[in-house]
């Protein structure tokens, strides 16, 4: 079997199902009927048995929102970096600081929104990651699990073989974040997830798949790493 690369878009997020000898699940945004992400998989002719393993990019809500319905649904094991596995754990949100003058300005505009969208179940990890990553291989998915710090202290990128770059808020790629390819708005620390660029540069990503937005190429993000 060839590589899929499902999308599952769920309002401002998207989460992906890589399907390959296994199949895995990229993020677990937050959704409310659990028939839009089952026809989802019914359409690809996907049991939802089939997925294993459900890999958190990092802590927000708006990542893991979803994490314990999907979990419900397929059987799939739960793994998130051990510097975001409190977030998971506890359903809580720390909204990382303004890494932009719209970043900021955002932050103060859409608190009250966040106030009550960050709320979300709580589930309990698997696995949880160090520092030091995982392979996807006995999941059936060439590739691996790789720590890319920076947005969030526990933020992990899923990196495949084939140059295929899953990696969560380390950019973003549509509104009300930003217009076109760029860094997150939203950052820890910026410098760390520049570095964490250089990784997932050094490691053969070629087409970017961010949380937010359309798919893109690894070009469009160089010019911000300087
Ligand atoms: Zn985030
Ligand atoms: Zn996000």
């Amino acid at each position: 079997m060839s590589l899929q690369i499902i999308p599952f878009e769920s309002g401002i997020n998207t989460s992906y199902i890589l399907r390959d000898q296994g199949a895995v699940m990229v993020d677990g945004a937050p959704f409310k009927k659990a028939s839009s992400f089952i026809g989802l998989l019914e359409s690809h002719g996907i049991k939802p048995g089939e997925i294993k393993l459900i890999v958190l990019t990092h802590g927000d809500f708006d990542h893991v929102g979803g994490a314990r319905k999907i979990k419900e649904l397929t059987g799939a094991k739960i793994a998130i970096h051990k510097n975001d596995s409190e977030n998971l754990e506890q359903g809580i949100f720390h909204w990382p600081e303004g890494a932009s003058p719209w970043g900021k300005l955002s932050r103060f505009l859409f608190k009250p929104f966040i106030a009550k969208l960050g709320r979300f179940p709580a589930a309990k990890a698997d696995i949880i990651l160090d520092d030091t990553g995982l392979t996807l291989k006995g999941y059936g998915i060439r590739g691996k699990i790789v720590h890319t710090p920076g947005h969030t202290p526990g933020s992990v990128s899923v990196l495949l073989e084939t140059g295929e770059a899953f990696i969560g808020c380390l950019a973003h790629n549509r509104l009300p974040f930003v217009l076109r390819p760029s860094l997150p708005i939203y950052a820890k620390d910026l410098d760390l997830l520049k570095k964490s660029w250089k990784v997932v540069i050094d490691q053969g990503a070629n087409t970017i798949y961010p949380g937010h937005g359309k798919p893109f190429p690894l070009e469009k993000i160089r010019k911000y790493l300087n």
